[in-house]
């Protein structure tokens, strides 16, 4: 770690907030910034204030609020920390995310319990006083805890967290905390000019309830004048060195090498007075980039899913593959196919040109027979598979139904039926706690929930893939593979090659007689990193290599 040349007291904070518009790429920015300080020796944390009133985004539809992701204490949180995950390689907690919603929970609770003794509970201080403390709690032993605030400045559900934010920069004293702005500069082709007006206006907005940002991140799709950056920093009362330039990048893996060549990490420091040198190690990113653009090769893969029409509901499915890709140095395009368009006809013709098959998790019946059909197109045309959580029960599903001759085997998520290949788990292990639900428990965070063990056959393919027998992976499932159908289906070729540690709930099924065909109970795409990509993947998009070489 670089010496500390500064008296403030560890950690210090950067705020990053929104301006103008959503959708800026805070969260990339965020984690694109940890990852800068870390590549010159700090110890970061990222966390998330979620403004909107859900608890979690657990309940929420895919298509609302993109991807939800598990963290290894079974928290189901925002997919930014997905983002902080994959750039910075730092877990992320329950403690790293918060909601609105859980905000007021928690206040609803100790208000119920009479622990504020009688007192009138309001927004201030009450609910700044709740955020404050999530935001200084359990930081750990590190240098910098990165907190980005969801929005933009201005939403109505946003002023209590800004609030928090300008108490926090009083308390704290600014030497101790950084605010960062990330706004737009939008182009107007009819005038052939790039506009300032909104990020001032986004600024003025920031200091209307008393936070003068210290560096602004003007993202824009063409590079920004000189004389724009003086007019910005004039109007914003910013120094013209802490307006960068945040232009569109080919990969998100390019941002951090872009953001610190226009000098972020370099401002960050300056603000809080800490030495500038040694400069960043940046060679694994400077690799990532250098593999990414010149691949050797490129592969098919076919996702068979549900939510296709917006790439956030697969987020780290997508990046796992793009690591697969970086693994086999090649690159992996994505034929994104909504499930739903097989179920009247034959799929072969929408899995042409292949070279892998991903059926990835969902919820529901609703396409549910396009990826059974997908998968055992995938089985009986020797293409590579890989079905994950739901996609490795509709693979169970085809099984049961083709191979053992099980007509009526279903899911019973789907309905009532005969045949529960699939059925609603009722209890397992949590620790050393016996969890326990039934058909009518709530639907908010109840699911089997986050890092659990596993135990994988000895000489199994994924058992090579992984190189070990004991594996911990993320869940996020209700329902389960039924093992009271492990022999038959064994004895038609399915081989269930990993099990929880008690011998109760699948977790992988393979088919040994198939060049690679691997379903999960479990979403490995959660934990695979540019710099350390997930064997499964790496084994997938290899085989998917492997069988494109052949076609
Ligand atoms: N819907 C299935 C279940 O609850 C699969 C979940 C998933 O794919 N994440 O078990």
């Amino acid at each position: 770690m670089p010496e500390n040349t500064s008296r403030v007291p560890k950690p210090r904070y950067i705020f990053i907030t929104g301006g103008v518009v959503s959708s800026l790429g805070k969260g990339l920015a965020s984690a694109s910034l940890g990852a800068l300080l870390q590549a010159r020796g700090y110890k970061v944390r990222l966390r998330k204030l979620d403004p909107y009133l859900n608890v979690d985004p657990g309940t929420m539809s895919p298509y609302q609020h993109g991807e939800c992701y598990v963290t290894d204490d079974g928290a189901e949180t925002d997919l930014d920390l997905g983002h902080y995950e994959r750039f910075t390689g730092v877990s992320a907690h329950q403690a790293d995310n918060i909601t609105t919603g859980r905000i007021y929970s928690n206040i609803i609770q100790k208000e119920r319990r009479g622990d504020y003794l009688g007192a009138t509970v309001q927004v201030i201080p009450h609910v700044t006083d709740e955020i404050k403390d999530f935001i200084l709690s359990d930081a750990g032993d590190v240098d910098f805890v990165l907190c980005e605030v969801g929005g933009t400045v201005g939403d109505i559900e946003g002023l209590p967290f800004f609030e928090a934010l300008r108490q926090l920069g009083q308390e704290l004293g600014r030497e101790q905390v950084l605010f960062l702005h990330v706004t737009l500069l939008p182009y107007i082709a009819t005038a052939g000019e790039v506009k300032t007006k909104p990020t001032q206006h986004s600024v003025k907005e920031l200091r209307s309830i008393g936070i003068q940002p210290d560096i602004l991140l003007c993202r824009a799709d063409r590079p920004i004048s000189d004389s724009d950056i003086s007019k910005i920093a004039r109007f914003c009362n910013v120094r013209e060195s802490a307006v960068i330039q945040g232009l569109d990048a080919r990969s998100i893996y390019d941002v951090p090498l872009a953001y610190h060549k226009e000098g972020i990490d370099h401002e960050v420091l300056r603000h809080f007075r800490l030495d500038d040198a040694p400069d960043a190690d940046l060679t694994r990113w400077l690799d990532i980039s250098e593999t990414l653009h010149n691949p050797d090769g490129e592969v098919n893969i076919a996702v068979v899913g549900k939510y296709t029409i917006l790439p956030d509901a697969y987020k780290s499915l997508f990046e796992a593959l793009v690591h697969g890709g970086i693994a086999n140095n090649v690159k992996v395009n994505v034929k994104w196919i909504e499930s739903e368009a097989f179920s009247k006809g034959e799929c072969g013709d929408a899995l042409k040109g292949m070279h892998g098959v991903l059926v990835p998790g969902g919820f529901g019946s609703r396409g549910s027979e396009g990826k059974i059909q997908a998968a055992r197109y995938a089985r009986e045309n020797n293409m590579p598979y890989f079905g994950i959580c739901l996609g490795m029960q509709m693979a169970v599903v085809e099984a049961a139904r083709n191979l053992a001759g099980l007509k009526n085997a279903s899911s019973t998520e789907f309905g009532e039926t005969d045949t529960p290949v699939v059925g609603l788990m009722t209890e397992w292990i949590r620790g050393k706690e016996k969890q326990t639900r039934t058909q009518s428990t709530d639907l908010g965070g109840t699911m089997r929930l986050g890092a659990y063990p596993a135990i994988l056959e000895e000489g199994s393919l994924v058992a090579k893939m992984y190189g070990t027998t004991t594996i911990s992976e993320r869940h996020r499932h209700r329902y389960e593979v039924n093992i009271d159908f492990k022999d038959r289906l064994e004895a038609v070729g399915l081989k269930f090659s990993g099990l929880s540690p008690d011998g109760i709930l699948p977790e992988i099924v393979e088919i040994p007689d198939h060049p690679w065909f691997i379903g999960v109970q479990f979403h490995p795409e959660l934990k695979s990193r540019p710099f350390e990509p997930h064997p499964l993947f790496a084994g997938f998009i290899a085989a998917a290599l492997k069988k494109s070489r052949l076609v």
